[in-house]
Order: structure tokens, then C-alpha cells, then sequence
């Protein structure tokens, strides 16, 4: 294309709320063929709401667990975390990080941390391998259906607490998948979460997903990106969270979800939207492939 009309098109990016950075990634979004979205904070909102929190066992209380969770939790930037403290706060527990004396965050699992002289680990279940948990009761919460991600506490060893959270789509989404669909371009999810939590995003997006990836770490996502270019060949990935960063460098263009996203991520992608507006993909597709045209 000619710098003038590659100029234009990257400013008609810009005006959509689009930044691309570089005429190479305007002619590369023209050529993709596949489109690989994070789940937390780029389909769903990444707002979480706590729709359960029990306490199992007779050795901890629950306000006690909700100080200890929420205090450890206020250290992390997690979606997840500001759901937690926002749940011990409204059962009037005000979280202590001061108190928190170590603080670890183990990617695509959940987060330890020591307070009171205890070891607590909060998260998914590789965070009960991980803490040596032997979790032998069954929390009955994971299989009704209600809950879209189950989170575990472990304290000293024992699972001591479980709790639900569910995260609800953005707007645009599904309409965002079905356009791309039109242009014949396939979308997949890629998601640390569960595959319970994968399937529920599923649903409510109404079956647009072409293919489901859970319990992912960030360099399963790279691996799987990079599966999909020799697979499908040019490929997008949408994602926001600082474990997305790896994957969207590895993908032909990776788009970081604006501001709301994490500084890693919006460095290391080749565009940004400048909000969370998912139907800007689509748009920055057509956009790449009306440049091309240009160029032919
Ligand atoms: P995603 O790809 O969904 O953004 P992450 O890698 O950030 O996933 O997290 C994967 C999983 O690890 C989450 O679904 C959650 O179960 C657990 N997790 C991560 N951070 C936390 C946290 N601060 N508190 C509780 N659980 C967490
Ligand atoms: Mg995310």
C-alpha cells in the first residue's frame, strides 16, 4: 500500500479507538485466518461476583477465613481478587495487607500468602497440588451447575474454605465472533480458568466458539497459538492479562484489550484497543483487508 493510504487507513484505526501500530500489522490483520480470545476480562467483563463462599471443616470461622483471604487478596490485581475483598468487605471483615508478611503469585493457578503465622494458598485445583493439600471432601459446590469457576483456600495444608464466582460476557462479543465468522475467520477460546467456566462463556455466547482451551497456563497459550498458525495459518489473539502477553507476541497480530488490560500486554501486541469494545476486531480486520486491496 502507499505510506499515504496506509497513513490514512491507521488513522481511520485511530479514530475507531484502534491503535495499530505500524503499517506491517494493518496488511497482517488483512490476512488472518483464525482468532484465539482470552476468557477473563476479554470476552467476560473480568468483573467477578462471589455467588457462594463456604467454610469446610470445623478448624477456621468464616469471618476469620474472609480476613485472611481478603488481606492476602488485596495484594493480587487479579479480577478474581477485587471480587473477594469486595464480598468480606460487604460481610463488614475489612481486609489487613499489612499483615500479609509473604506473597507469592503462582500464574494460572492462584496466589500464597502468610499471615498470622499461617501458609494460606488461594485458587484453582492445581493450587491444592501445589499446597500438598489432601482434599478429600467433595465441596458438592464444582457440580451444581450454578458455579461458573470454583475457587479453593487451603490453610496449613487443609482445604479450609470453597467459593464460587461466576463473570459475565461483554456486549459485542458474540456479535464480534459471528462478523468474524462471516468473514471466515474461526474463533477459539484460550482460557486459564476452568473448563466448567470455558463451557459457561460458551453458552452464553450461544455456541459461536468454534473450540474451547482450558486450565492454560501462559506458555500453553503460546503453545497453542502457535499451533493454530501452522494449523490455520495467520493468526489474531485477543487478550488483556499479563499471562496473555507471551501469546499474543507469538500470534501474526496480537491485540491487547485497551486499558483496562495489563502494561505487558498492551506492549507486547502489535494493536490496543483503546476500550474494551471486542467489535473493533471485526472492524480492524476489514480495515486490514481493505488496505490490501488498496495495494493489488
Ligand atoms: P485467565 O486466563 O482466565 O485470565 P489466570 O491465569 O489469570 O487466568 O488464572 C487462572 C486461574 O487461576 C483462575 O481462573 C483462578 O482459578 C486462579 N487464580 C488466579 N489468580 C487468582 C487469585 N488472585 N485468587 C484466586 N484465584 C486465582
Ligand atoms: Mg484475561
Amino acid at each position: 500500500s502507499t505510506p499515504v493510504a496506509t497513513f490514512c487507513a491507521l488513522l481511520r484505526a485511530a479514530r475507531m479507538g484502534m491503535l495499530i501500530k505500524g503499517g506491517n500489522v494493518l496488511e497482517s490483520l488483512g490476512e488472518i485466518r483464525i482468532a484465539a480470545f482470552d476468557k477473563t476480562g476479554t470476552i467476560t467483563r473480568g468483573e467477578f461476583s462471589i455467588s457462594a463462599f463456604s467454610v469446610l471443616g470445623d478448624k477456621v470461622e468464616l469471618s476469620q477465613l474472609l480476613y485472611w483471604v481478603s488481606s492476602i487478596e488485596s495484594k493480587s490485581n487479579h479480577p478474581m481478587a477485587a471480587a473477594l475483598v469486595e464480598y468480606s468487605q460487604s460481610k463488614c471483615i475489612q481486609p489487613k495487607p499489612e499483615n500479609v508478611t509473604e506473597f507469592r503469585i503462582y500464574h494460572g493457578e492462584g496466589i500464597y500468602g502468610a499471615i498470622d503465622g499461617k501458609e494460606i494458598y488461594i485458587g484453582n485445583e492445581r493450587v491444592l497440588a501445589r499446597s500438598s493439600c489432601h482434599h478429600q471432601t467433595d465441596d458438592g459446590l464444582s457440580n451444581k451447575g450454578v458455579s461458573t469457576t470454583t475457587g479453593h483456600v487451603i490453610c496449613d495444608g487443609d482445604l479450609v474454605g470453597v467459593f464460587s464466582l461466576s463473570d459475565d460476557c461483554r456486549t459485542g462479543a458474540a456479535e464480534a465472533i459471528r462478523q468474524l465468522r462471516s468473514m471466515g475467520i474461526k474463533s477459539v477460546l484460550l482460557t486459564g480458568d476452568s473448563a466448567a467456566a470455558a463451557k459457561h462463556a460458551q453458552e452464553q455466547l450461544g455456541g459461536v466458539l468454534e473450540e474451547l482451551h482450558a486450565g492454560l497456563l501462559p506458555e500453553d497459550k503460546v503453545r497453542l497459538v502457535r499451533g493454530l498458525k501452522a494449523r490455520a495459518g495467520p493468526t489474531l489473539m485477543v487478550g488483556d492479562g499479563m499471562n496473555d502477553a507471551p501469546a499474543l507476541a507469538a500470534a501474526d497480530v496480537g491485540v491487547s484489550m485497551g486499558l483496562s488490560g495489563s502494561a505487558a500486554a498492551i506492549e507486547t501486541s502489535h494493536a490496543a484497543l483503546m476500550s474494551s469494545d471486542v467489535l473493533r476486531v471485526p472492524r480492524a480486520v476489514r480495515l486490514g483487508r481493505r488496505a490490501r486491496r488498496t495495494v493489488a
